[in-house]
C-alpha cells in the first residue's frame, strides 16, 4: 500500500439509483455496507469527532434504493447535524421528483404518457433532462436515457435473461433519442412512441449529490462528503486540513483497492461491470448497455470519472464506459477539470493526463 491511513473505497453503485429493485441480491447490498464502514473510519468511528473547533458528523440512511452516507463538518455539533439532515432531505425531495419507481413522480408521468401527449414538468426536471441530453451528445450517444426498455429486457438483477437479437431489434426504435422532445418554453416533455421511457438511472445520483452538497453548505457545513453509493462529492477540507482520501475499487479483485486519490471540491463516480451482473455460459452480462447494440458494453471493466460536479462525473462514467477506453479517454482529455481512470477489458489501467501524479496505484507506483 503506497499510502497509510484510512480511506473510503469507491465502488460502482451496488443498486440502481432511481431504479430501485426490491430483488437486489444480498451481496450487492453488502458491498455498499463495506463502503459506508470505510467512510465511517475516515471521519472517526465514534460518529462525531472534535478537532480544530470543528465537529464531524457522519450519518447513513437508505435512500434512492441505496445507502447514502453524509459526512458533515461544521463549527458546532448542532450545525453539523442540521447540515447532514438538510442533505438527506434534499435527496428525498429529488427521489420524489425523478424516480420512475414512484408512480406520481414527474418522470413516471412522462413515461405513462409516452406516445400520447406532452407532460408539463418542473424547470428542475427539464434541466436534468437537458443536461442528460448534453452528456448524450458529448459521449456520441453512449449515454442514452431512453435505454430503459432494453435494461428491462435484460433484467440483470431479477430474471437475468439473455434477450434474443430479434427481441432487442424490436426494442431499438423505443431507445431512439430522437423520440424525446423537450419543449423548454412550455416546460413540456414528450416521448414519441408507446413503450418509450426516460430512465435517469445513469446520471441522477450525481445530480442528487450536487444538490445535497448545496443544501449542506446552506445549512452551515464548512466541509463534507455526500456518498450515494458510488457517486460521491466532497467540499472543503477535513478539520485537520487534509483533503478527503478515496480508494478506487479493483474491478476483479473483490475487497482490493486499485488506486488512491485525494479529492477537494470535486466529485467522483465509477461505472463498473462487477456489481450488477450475471454469468451465462462463462459470459458476463452487466447493467450498462451499449445503445448501439443494446448489449452490455464490452470495452471496459470500470470507468472512474473525477469532475467538478457529480452530474458530470456520473453521466460521463456511464457514457465513457460505452464509448470504450480509446474514444472515452480522448473525450476526457479535451474536457477541462475532468479526469478518468479506466480499467480496460484486459485489466490494463489508463490514467488521464490531468490525474497523473494525483492517482497513486496500490502497488506503490504512480
Ligand atoms: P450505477 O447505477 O451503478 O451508478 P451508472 O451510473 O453507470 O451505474 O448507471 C447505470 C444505470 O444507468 C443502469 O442501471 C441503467 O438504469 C442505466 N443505463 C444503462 N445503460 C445506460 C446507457 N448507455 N446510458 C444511460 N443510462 C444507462
Ligand atoms: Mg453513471
Amino acid at each position: 500500500m503506497s499510502r497509510p491511513g484510512p480511506v473510503t473505497v469507491l465502488e460502482a453503485s451496488a443498486s440502481t439509483h432511481l431504479e430501485r429493485s426490491p430483488l437486489a441480491p444480498a451481496w450487492s447490498v453488502m458491498a455498499v455496507v463495506v463502503l459506508s464502514c470505510q467512510l465511517l473510519i475516515l471521519t472517526g468511528c465514534a460518529g462525531t469527532q472534535r478537532s480544530f473547533s470543528s465537529v464531524v458528523v457522519k450519518r447513513t440512511q437508505m435512500q434512492m434504493g441505496t445507502l447514502v452516507t453524509i459526512t458533515s463538518v461544521a463549527p458546532d455539533r448542532q450545525m453539523a447535524q442540521a447540515a447532514a439532515s438538510a442533505g438527506f432531505q434534499e435527496i428525498h425531495r429529488l427521489e420524489k421528483l425523478l424516480s420512475t419507481w414512484i408512480a406520481e413522480s414527474e418522470l413516471s408521468r412522462v413515461n405513462a404518457a409516452a406516445g400520447a401527449e406532452a407532460v408539463t414538468v418542473s424547470p428542475e426536471t427539464m434541466q436534468v433532462l437537458k443536461d442528460s441530453e448534453k452528456i448524450a451528445r458529448l459521449t456520441d450517444g453512449g449515454f442514452n436515457i431512453l435505454v430503459g426498455p432494453a435494461v428491462d429486457a435484460w433484467s440483470v438483477l431479477d430474471r437475468q435473461e439473455v434477450p434474443s437479437e430479434a427481441q432487442l431489434a424490436g426494442l431499438r426504435p423505443l431507445t431512439d433519442r430522437r423520440g424525446l422532445s423537450l419543449d423548454e418554453e412550455r416546460g413540456a416533455v414528450k416521448l414519441a412512441k408507446v413503450g418509450m421511457r426516460v430512465d435517469v438511472g445513469g446520471i441522477g445520483k450525481g445530480y442528487a449529490v450536487d444538490m445535497a452538497v448545496g443544501a449542506m453548505k446552506q445549512a452551515g457545513a464548512t466541509a463534507g462528503v455526500v456518498a450515494l453509493s458510488g457517486d460521491i462529492r466532497t467540499f472543503g477540507l477535513l478539520p485537520d486540513g487534509r483533503t478527503f482520501p478515496f480508494g478506487i475499487r479493483h474491478p476483479r479483485l473483490e475487497g482490493t483497492v486499485l488506486a488512491f486519490i485525494d479529492l477537494q471540491n470535486e466529485a467522483i463516480s465509477t461505472a463498473g461491470d462487477y456489481e450488477r451482473y450475471f454469468e451465462r455460459d462463462g459470459v458476463r452480462y452487466h447493467h450498462i448497455l451499449d445503445p448501439a447494440t443494446l448489449q452490455p458494453a464490452r470495452d471496459c471493466q470500470s470507468v472512474t470519472v473525477v469532475a467538478p460536479d457529480g452530474m458530470t462525473a456520473d453521466g460521463l462514467d456511464t457514457g465513457i464506459f460505452v464509448m470504450g477506453r480509446e474514444r472515452g479517454m480522448a473525450l476526457v482529455e479535451q474536457m477541462s477539470g475532468v479526469g478518468a481512470v479506466i480499467v480496460d477489458r484486459d485489466g490494463k489501467v489508463w490514467i488521464s493526463s490531468s490525474l497523473r501524479g494525483r492517482v497513486r496505484m496500490n502497488d506503490g507506483s504512480e
